[in-house]
């Protein structure tokens, strides 16, 4: 079937869905924008992304002409129209058409695109036998700068971490913050277990507040795992008795080798298949239908 995307309203098909050259997404990476999935037919932390929506464009003063309601009845649709059960959705909000300046003045509406696609999946391999990831030159952006809390359009910061992870053979990349600690990785959150404890860095230290960080969080305070917002330094990771990585896109991703250094028996650790099966419970049975 042919994809139809949503843009302002209309749903087109996807070789017409195109946007002004004008368009300030485009010339400027001002904008918002969410990934969310769809398990068998439920969108899964659908408020939470909303919500992230909403105060990142908020943050960036970019108003969006639609309100919360509006905009979760528009992906709905959105998904309908694709006849979608199992899908990933991009949920973007440009600023608009305006002129060549920087003035967000001049862009008088924002444009909302609503993509909705089959997910593609990273190599099972990753989740069977767990991936290995470096850290890398590219600071994380300070947040006085640009608030890594705000999922903008401009991904520059993370794609230069990303295009050092490939060139060092790897698929992903740990971002250290301006002090050196862990921060992220270039569009997932990273998580250790030491000690039976679940340890991630906090949100000050400069890190997306990942939905699906949050939703690992849930899962391990329900099973009595002890869990700290924690700063980390790259000692951590190397002496952690398991590493995994999450996101939306992703899920929960065991990493095993961290800049050449082994962790733990270089294995996909217990906790974190537990945490798997846990959430792959949860996205299944907890959502909303569409
Ligand atoms: N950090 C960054 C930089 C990201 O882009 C993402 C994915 N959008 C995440 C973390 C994970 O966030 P979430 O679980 O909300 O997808």
């Amino acid at each position: 079937m042919r994809l139809k995307i949503y843009i302002d309203g209309k749903f087109l098909p996807k070789e017409n869905a195109k946007i002004s050259v004008f368009d300030h997404g485009l010339l400027y990476g001002d904008g918002v924008f969410e990934g969310i999935r769809t398990y068998d037919g439920l969108i899964f932390k659908l408020k939470e992304h909303i919500d992230r929506l909403y105060q990142s464009a908020h943050t960036i003063m970019l108003a969006i002409p639609m309100s919360k309601n509006e905009m979760i009845e528009a992906i709905k649709k959105t998904l309908r129209e694709n006849k979608l059960k199992d899908a990933y959705i991009r949920l973007i909000v440009t600023r608009g058409v305006g002129d060549l300046g920087l003035d967000p003045r001049k862009c008088p509406k924002a444009t909302i695109i609503i993509i909705a696609d089959k997910i593609k999946l990273y190599p099972s391999e990753f989740y069977k036998k767990g991936m290995e990831i470096v850290t890398i030159p590219t600071q994380r952006t300070i947040h006085e700068a640009v608030n890594p809390q705000i999922k903008s359009l401009n991904y520059l910061n993370n794609i230069l971490a990303k295009v050092e992870a490939i060139n060092a053979g790897v698929e992903e990349a740990v971002m250290l913050n301006f002090e050196g600690y862990v921060a992220e990785c270039t569009g997932d959150n990273i998580f250790i277990v030491k000690k039976g404890a679940l340890l991630t860095p906090p949100i000050h230290i400069g890190v997306l507040r990942g939905i699906t960080r949050g939703a690992v969080i849930d899962i391990a305070h329900m099973k009595e795992i002890p869990v700290y917002e924690e700063i980390l330094t790259r000692y951590d990771l190397f002496n952690a008795d398991e590493c995994f990585l999450t996101g939306t896109a992703a899920e929960i991703i065991p990493v095993v080798k961290i800049d050449g250094r082994t962790i733990a028996n270089g294995k996909p650790g217990k906790m974190t298949l537990a945490l798997t099966s846990e959430f792959h419970k949860i996205t299944r049975s907890d959502g909303v239908r569409f």
